[in-house]
């Protein structure tokens, strides 16, 4: 039987496991039967002893238990991880052979059953991220499983240092297996070619949770005159190009993403040459600075989109956040012209999507415009929402008429 160590856990605090929630807080935990170390398999028992689930343990972080299975007749070994990467990565078997994109998430953490697992696929590339002490442990049985199921040229690791520091873990980075890219990788996404950084670019290289948005977004592009806010490497910014806008402006702060950018529009021209692309400005500045000097300018748009980075990374920061958002929202209605669209974002996984809404509900009363909302999105099916984990829910965007 799997899990030497039992985890016991105080009076009451069954619930929320026996409803398959897969996070126990250090605060639920009452007693510990066994001498655990970071990353074992334990079994997690109610207050009276009934079995519960079998999760990997970490005393070094809040989230002390990140629960796996519920099944007590399963044992949690090799084979059990194997099949689990299988499944995630099967599930994605419609994506997985599109012609059109071959760049997508695999394995999106407890939404997929593998808590502190990400898996990106950039066309023949796999990034993967291992966040925490337990998934850790299984880093070569999973590393194995992916090369063997998808043949990729490499697996690499993009750790994300701070949170595996917070998880006791040492710094890690560059190829598992095979070999690392030598530059950047060219992606195909919705029939797009991107440059992505492997390396040096941010999240694992793109936002492919954004993959289905930008084609909803860029049908409202043709004539319009776009601005396209925290535009990165150009996710919007190429189908927007590509559905004949009148104009449009980027903003980001990262002059790197900026450069990735224009390395795309170099690949949009040369795959679309009948295309005859009007104006295209990039502004290396803080948006929320470009968005007061346009509005001190006069400048006009049609079109703004709104993608901000995480605003909210804890529920401590919400309220910071909402302030920031209405802001946002506010300054881009202003820019506006009447009829002009705009789409706007949120990714903070602490902002619900009724909250973000009532955000942009304020800012069109301040702004004194009528805003109709014509459609909601979320994120791509490669990052699935798990029912009985809310927080797998993160990326929410509107998409509004603005009289
Ligand atoms: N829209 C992009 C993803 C945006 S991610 C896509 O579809 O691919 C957020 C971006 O905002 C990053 O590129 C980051 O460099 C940029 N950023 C963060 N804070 C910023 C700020 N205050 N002003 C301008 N850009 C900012």
């Amino acid at each position: 039987m799997t899990g030497k160590a039992s985890i016991i856990l105080k009076t009451g605090r069954d619930k929320p496991v026996r409803h398959r929630h897969p996070w126990i807080f250090s605060g639920g935990i009452g007693r510990i039967d066994g001498t655990p170390t970071p990353g074992d398999i334990v079994r997690v028992l109610a207050a009276d002893g009934k079995f519960l689930a079998y999760g990997y343990f970490n005393p070094h972080s809040q989230i002390s238990l990140r629960l796996l299975s519920w099944d007590e007749r399963e044992a949690i070994n090799d084979d059990w991880w194997i099949t689990a990467v299988d499944r995630a990565v099967s599930r994605r078997s419609g994506l997985l052979s599109s012609t059109d994109t071959n760049s997508c998430r695999l394995v999106y953490s407890e939404a997929d059953g593998l808590p502190g697992l990400i898996v990106d696929r950039y066309a023949d590339f796999l990034v993967c991220q291992f966040l925490t002490a337990g998934i850790e442990r299984a880093r070569g049985v999973i590393v194995d499983a992916l090369w063997n199921k998808l043949q990729p040229i490499g697996i690499l690791d993009l750790g994300d240092n701070d949170i595996r520091k917070v998880e006791g873990l040492p710094e890690s980075g560059g190829a598992l297996r095979g070999d690392a890219p030598s530059g950047s990788v060219i992606v195909h996404e919705n029939g797009f070619r991107y440059a992505v950084d492997l390396h040096a670019g941010q999240k694992t290289g793109f936002y492919l949770d954004q993959r289905l948005n930008r084609i909803r977004v860029a049908a409202h592009a043709p004539g319009r005159r776009v601005l396209d806010c925290f535009c990165y490497a150009g996710g919007f910014t190429i189908p927007v190009l590509a559905a004949s806008p009148r104009d449009i402006t980027c903003v980001d702060s990262s002059a790197t993403a900026l450069a990735l950018l224009e390395k795309n529009v170099e690949l949009l021209v040369a795959d679309h040459p009948e295309l005859s692309l009007g104006p295209l400005e990039l502004l290396c500045a803080n948006v929320f600075e470009a968005l007061r000097k346009f509005r001190d300018q006069g400048r006009q748009f049609d079109m703004v989109i709104l993608d901000p980075p995480k605003l909210a990374a804890s529920q401590a920061q919400v309220a910071k956040a909402m302030r920031a958002y209405k802001d946002l929202n506010l300054l881009a209605m202003k820019l506006l012209t009447p009829g002009g669209i705009l789409a706007t974002f949120s990714c903070s996984g602490s902002v619900s999507r009724a909250a973000f809404q009532e955000t942009v509900a304020w800012a069109a009363t301040d702004a004194k415009r009528r805003v109709q909302v014509v459609d909601q999105l979320s994120q791509g099916e490669d990052h699935p929402v798990l029912t009985s984990f809310p927080e797998s829910e993160y990326l929410k965007g509107l998409i509004c008429h603005v009289d």
